[in-house]
Order: structure tokens, then sequence, then C-alpha cells
């Protein structure tokens, strides 16, 4: 990248240098042009002034180096040349400068000469006696102009170009520093000195350095979890089976060994179910159709699911509240209101409770599943959403608890836009809130 932007810079300096270089040239050629033919108008109008060529013979000199005059008839022939003797002079008619003096009474025109290197200005005029005067003077040519100035434009391109080539080399190297150095280090860009405009650069690439490896980190902690998770029933199943397959066990054990294999199944399902879930939920690009819902009438559904699991567990569940709508999956908040439900009544005490609300406000639908259970300390409130935390792993693990149903329950949360409220105290309960838009309004 630095070799090509040095490249560049060098090559844009070239093409500078040489369009100044023709663009100065033409420009002052342009200007010497007008100055020459401009001089040998007015000298030709001072020599027809002079009353000169009015005499009846042309017999006379005008001592001119540099200029040269040449007297034409009307029909093109030379009378008198100052350097060339006349009579050996072919027929000037079609001389540009001689038919357009004969047309308006004044021309000229440039003729370049490739084998002496020159140019000759010519200017002509026609006289009140109908003869041309012509008056020329020769004059270096453009590019002998340019060729005498070439060792001066030789040695003042070599050392601008000098000077651009080590001018690009450190502007290259300031501009391409800040981006290696975040390419070296990108953990610690705090140190890189960089252009202001690059700032917001330099910053997104860190932010999504670290949100990368954050995702990296939390996928590794999982993939750990999960193997772990999986092997814990796997290894029970496998060693129940062996035992039965020895043919050791009586008759009572292989019975006991079968509810324990069917026990652990379960618990597997539960598991792949929750992490397929999961990545279910962690997958962006899978769409999630909303609609209206009817959330009293989910949460009604849901109740009288459980009902059988809470009287298993001696707990009271009750519905309470009022119609509400909201814009949601109706199968996500299912799995939400299941979740918090089947919580509430595991981490609860024997002849406990559990009030499921559905209210609304002006802006806000409220679900709350309160409880009458075991409570939840201050700390761990901010943790149990977090994937596989458990506040007592063995409780959660004999009452069928994967680990995952509030990861779940915060993923479908997020996804709705809604947001959630804990509130517990440790032996008396807890309540977790789920509040969405309200639609209606
Ligand atoms: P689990 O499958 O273990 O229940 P969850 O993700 O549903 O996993 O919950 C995480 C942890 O939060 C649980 O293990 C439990 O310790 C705690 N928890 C969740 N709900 C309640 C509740 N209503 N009362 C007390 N503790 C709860």
């Amino acid at each position: 990248m630095k070799r090509k932007i040095n490249i560049q810079l060098v090559v844009l300096t070239v093409l500078a240098i040489s369009a100044t270089l023709v663009m100065i040239v033409g420009i002052f050629y342009e200007l010497f042009r007008n100055e020459m033919l401009g001089n040998l108008k007015a000298y030709t109008h001072l020599l027809s002034e002079s009353g000169i060529f009015e005499q009846e013979d042309y017999d006379f000199k005008i001592a001119e180096e540099e200029l040269r005059i040449t007297l034409i008839n009307e029909d093109g022939k030379v009378y008198y040349d100052s350097r060339v003797d006349a009579t050996q002079m072919d027929n000037h008619a079609n001389r540009p400068e001689v038919i357009k003096a004969l047309k308006n009474g004044e021309g000229s025109d440039i003729r370049y000469s490739t084998t002496l290197a020159e140019s000759t200005f010519y200017y002509a005029l026609k006289l009140d006696n109908g003869t041309i005067l012509r008056v020329a003077q020769e004059s270096k040519s453009i590019w002998s102009i340019f060729e005498s100035a070439f060792p001066a434009i030789g040695i003042f391109t070599v050392v601008v170009f000098g000077i651009c080539i080590v001018i690009a080399h450190f502007m290259t190297k300031s501009l391409v520093a800040p981006i290696e150095q975040l390419a070296e280090n990108i953990e610690s860009c705090d140190s890189i000195s960089a252009y202001k405009e690059l700032v917001p650069f330099i910053n997104t690439i860190q932010k999504q350095h670290e949100d990368i490896m954050k995702g990296a980190k939390m996928r590794q902690e999982f993939t750990a979890n999960v193997s772990h998770e999986l092997k814990t029933p796997l290894t029970a199943i496998s060693g129940y089976a062996e035992l039965i397959e020895s043919g050791m066990a009586s008759n009572e054990d292989v019975r006991h060994f079968a509810t324990e294999i069917h026990r652990n199944s379960n618990r597997l399902l539960a598991l792949i179910n929750d992490i397929i879930q999961l990545s279910e939920l962690d997958t962006i690009e899978v769409e999630v159709s909303f609609a209206p819902v009817e959330l009293y009438q989910v949460a009604a559904s849901c109740v009288e699911m459980l009902q059988v699991t809470a009287q298993q567990n001696d707990v009271k569940l009750i519905l309470q509240g009022m119609p509400a709508r909201i814009n949601a999956n109706r199968v996500m908040i299912e799995e939400v209101i299941v979740n918090l439900c089947d919580n509430a009544i595991r981490y609860n005490n024997k002849g406990g409770k559990v009030e499921v609300t559905v209210t609304s406000t002006q802006e806000e639908v409220i679900l709350s599943i309160k409880d009458t259970g075991i409570g939840i300390s201050e700390e761990n409130q901010q943790r149990i959403f977090e994937r596989f935390y458990r506040v007592d792993r063995s409780r959660s693990k004999s009452s069928g608890g994967t680990g995952l149903g509030l990861a779940i329950v915060k993923h479908i949360v997020v996804k709705h836009h809604a947001y959630m409220e804990v509130t517990s105290e440790l032996g008396k309960g807890t309540e977790i809130k789920v509040i969405f838009k309200n639609i209606e309004v």
C-alpha cells in the first residue's frame, strides 16, 4: 500500500511538472510570437510612411541585418529583396502573407524551417501604389527555444522531482503509520498519534475488535459449558446401561436404572432443545414474524397448561389482570410466560403462590410473574440471565432446569424491543416484570 501511494504521488508530481513546463513554454512562445509580429508590423508601417517606395526606381539599399525587406508586384513578381538577387527569386503570389495583403491590405505568416530549426515571421503591407512591402525576420523556433532551455529545465525538473519524492515518502509514511500501528497492536490504540479524520475509523475498528473478541470468548465459554452439561447425563445413561448389559443387576435394580436412564434422557432432550432455541435466537438473519397478540389470552392458556406442574409442587398458580394487546410473536411470548412461570413454581416453597398479572398503562403493557418462593440475592439478580448460570446448581438440576431458560427469555424480550425488571428478596419471593410497548396508543 505504501509503495502504491508513493508511486502514485511521484507519477502525479511528474505529470504536474511536465504539464507546468509545457504550459509555460507555450505561453511564453505565444507572447514572443505576438511581440515579434507587432514589431514587424510597426517597422513595416514606418517604412511605408517614409515614402521611400514611391520612387520610380528601386535602386536603394536598406542597411538592415536582422530584417529582410522584399517588394512584390501585384502579380507576385519580386522587384526587390534586401538579401537575395530579386531576379533569381520565384513568383511570390502564392505566399500566404502576400495573398492576405492583396486581399485585406495586410497579412502575416510564420514559416518553420526544419533544416535551420528556425521560424521566419513575415508581415506584408499593400502600399498605395499597389506594391506589396514584405518585412521578414528569422527567429528561433519553439523547439529550438525549448532545446536551448533544456539543460536548465532538466536540472529544475530533477531537483523538484527529488524534493517531491522525499515529501511523498514522508507523507505516505505519516499517513500509513497509524494504520500500521493499529494492525500491530489493535488493543491499545490510545497511543496512536493519528490524523483527526482517522480517529473515528480507529475507534470503530477497535470497538469491532472488542465485540469480536467478546463474542469469541462467549462462544468458547458456551461450548465448554454445553460439553460439560451434555457429558453428565450421558455418562449416567452410559453407566446404567453398562450395568444392565453386564447382567449383574437384579430385577429391582434394572427398574431403578431404567428410571434413571429415562430421567437423564429427558434432561438431555431439554438441554438440546434449549441450545437449539438459543442458537436460533442468536442467528440475526432469521426473520421473526410479529402480529398483534392478546397477551391476557396467551397467559391464560400457559397458566392452564402449567396447572398440573403447580399442583405437583403444591403451589397455587393464579391469573389476574385485563386484556391487553401487544405486537409480538405468539410462540415466543408463550415461551417467555412458560419459562418464567416454571421458574416461579420450581423455586417456590410448598404451599406457595404464583400470580400472573397482565396490566396496561397508556404507553405500556406489563406482564408480571410474582412468586412467594426462595428469592434471589441482589448480586445474583444481575447474573441469572447469563447462560448456564444457576444460583443453586443442585436445586436447578433436580427440578429439571437447564440453566438456559432466562437466557432464552432475555433474548426474546430484546427481540420484542421490550425490557425486564427484577424485584426479589431472599426468603420472601421474586417478581419479574416484562414491559412491552402498548400498541393501542
Ligand atoms: P434454570 O433452568 O436453572 O431454572 P434459568 O435460566 O431459568 O435456569 O434460571 C437461572 C437461575 O436463576 C436459576 O437456576 C435459579 O437459581 C434462578 N431463578 C430463576 N427464577 C427464579 C425464581 N423465580 N426464584 C428464585 N430463583 C430463580
